[in-house]
């Protein structure tokens, strides 16, 4: 099982960081050892001061697949939650500006959290849906599909052409603006539309 990442995927949040909007999708992986499900208690890491929450839509791939066309794509994924792709910016920023790979600033053990996984049903717009995180019951991130660069399908298609998508994989389809801090004692809920499918606490 593996984790597949897209970087960028909303111009707003590119724009914040300061990044060029990028003509083909960022994809980066992390493994199995990142997942932390189940509402199970996050702890601070200990090599970062800067600890950033990115609140993202997150799909589950429900079949095997390589080189997937497009237009075949929504046949991969059946299920979908928030989930957040935790990120040690401090880490990052400094190794991105030595040109070198920022996997353990983005990779690292508990580092991508995932709420309850909800059936994708033929009544979902998948080109409309609204999510949005909360930190200590104040709204920090607001985004809706409908501001990516790259679509479900479009990312699927083109990750599929380097890495085979297993049954089980997950796929974190970018985030909004707004991504920020957190600290011990946070208390970070994120929902899809009208539903809180995480929350839990920065220990
Ligand atoms: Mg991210």
């Amino acid at each position: 099982m593996k984790i597949i990442c897209v970087g960028r995927n909303y111009a707003d949040h590119a724009q914040e960081l300061k990044h060029e909007v990028p003509k083909e999708p960022i994809i980066f992986l992390k493994p199995k050892t990142a997942l932390l499900q189940n509402n199970q208690p996050f702890y601070y890491p200990d090599f970062t001061e800067e600890l950033h929450y990115e609140c993202e839509l997150v799909l589950r791939v429900c079949k095997n697949g390589k080189h997937i066309q497009e237009k075949f794509a929504n046949r991969y994924y059946d299920r979908i939650t928030v989930g957040i792709d935790f990120t040690a910016r401090d880490l990052q920023r400094n190794l991105m500006e030595k040109g070198l790979p920022w996997e353990i600033s983005k990779a690292f053990d508990n580092s991508t959290v995932v709420g309850d996984f909800i059936p994708i049903t033929p009544q979902m717009d998948l080109q409309n849906l609204s999510f949005r995180l909360l930190k200590n019951e104040q709204v920090v991130q607001e985004g809706n599909t409908r501001d990516m660069l790259f679509s479900f399908d479009k990312i699927i298609s083109y990750a599929s052409r380097f890495f085979t998508l297993n049954i089980g994989d997950l796929i974190f389809t970018g985030t909004p603006a707004g991504v920020g801090p957190v600290e011990v004692g946070d208390y970070l809920e994120a929902y899809l539309g009208d539903q809180n499918l995480l929350s839990f606490q920065v220990l």
